[in-house]
């Protein structure tokens, strides 16, 4: 798609996402259960803590450092989903999570989630995360202003944390990767935690669900935070390639997780 920027956007990804996962994983000192427990989180409230993000939970700072890492350790893998909500695409992704009992992060565009705010709270009803992925989705944000950056960052936010019904969002993934000191300590003051990945299926380029899955086999062992779409075009690739890999990464002894905060 176009506001991508074309070829070059992955090579980009790999210099700005990848490489920082000990740091992240060393530094991290925030979790979900360092906070109070107020007892004000909506939903079943059967866990002692409100679920991060959830209205009534505590917004701390968090690292700034870039996550990889998953809450689950190990052989926790972190199922990532960007670029939507979208009203074709997303359903389809929720229902294979569901069929296969998987939790996600889905990192939203303000706009989208804006325009289609029921499906950011099917997703929150489903149990997944929220991630800010920005307003518009600029990979080019990092050359830009800190005032632009500040609009990009935070605009979004409210948007989803609107849509939502007040669920705010507890990682940011700048587009592209494209990362700055200034976006990640911002990110963090506000509890959103800059989020990376490690295994970029290629499913944007629509490349076939058999090699999104090959994909994910041969690259999961290179660490946990998997990176798949739900808008920007045709995903049936992405929602095929899903319901093949989740059973098979069940298979291969990991469990589902978060990245961790
Ligand atoms: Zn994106």
């Amino acid at each position: 798609m176009a506001r991508h920027g074309g070829r070059g956007w992955y090579g980009r990804v790999f210099a700005a996402a990848i490489g920082v996962t000990t740091v992240a994983a060393v530094t991290s000192v925030w979790t979900a259960q360092a906070g109070p427990a107020t007892g004000a989180q909506a939903g079943a409230g059967v866990s002692a803590s409100p679920s991060p993000g959830s209205p009534g939970s505590v917004q701390a700072k968090v690292s700034v450092d870039i996550a990889h890492a998953s809450d689950h350790g190990a052989r926790g893998v972190n199922i990532t989903v960007d670029d939507g909500p979208d009203p074709t695409w997303t359903p389809q992704v929720l229902k294979v999570l569901r069929d296969n009992g998987v939790k996600a992060t889905f990192c939203m565009v303000g706009t989208q989630a804006e325009a289609h705010p029921d499906l950011v709270k099917a997703v929150v009803a489903d149990g997944h995360r929220l991630c800010d992925h920005t307003v518009s989705h600029d990979t080019a944000m990092d050359k830009k202003a800190e005032a632009y950056q500040s609009h990009q960052i935070l605009d979004a936010e409210r948007m989803i944390t609107e849509a939502s019904g007040g669920v705010r969002p507890v990682y940011y993934r700048a587009p592209g990767g494209a990362f700055t000191p200034y976006s990640r300590n911002l990110a963090a003051s506000r509890g959103m935690r800059p989020l990376g990945w490690n295994v970029d299926t290629k499913d944007f380029e629509k490349p076939g669900s058999a090699a999104i899955v090959a994909t994910v086999k041969s690259e999961v062992a290179d660490g946990p935070t998997i990176l798949f779409h739900d808008a920007g075009g045709d995903r049936s690739q992405t929602v095929a390639a899903l319901r093949e890999v989740l059973p098979w990464l069940k298979q291969q002894g990991y469990s589902f997780g978060f990245p961790v905060r």
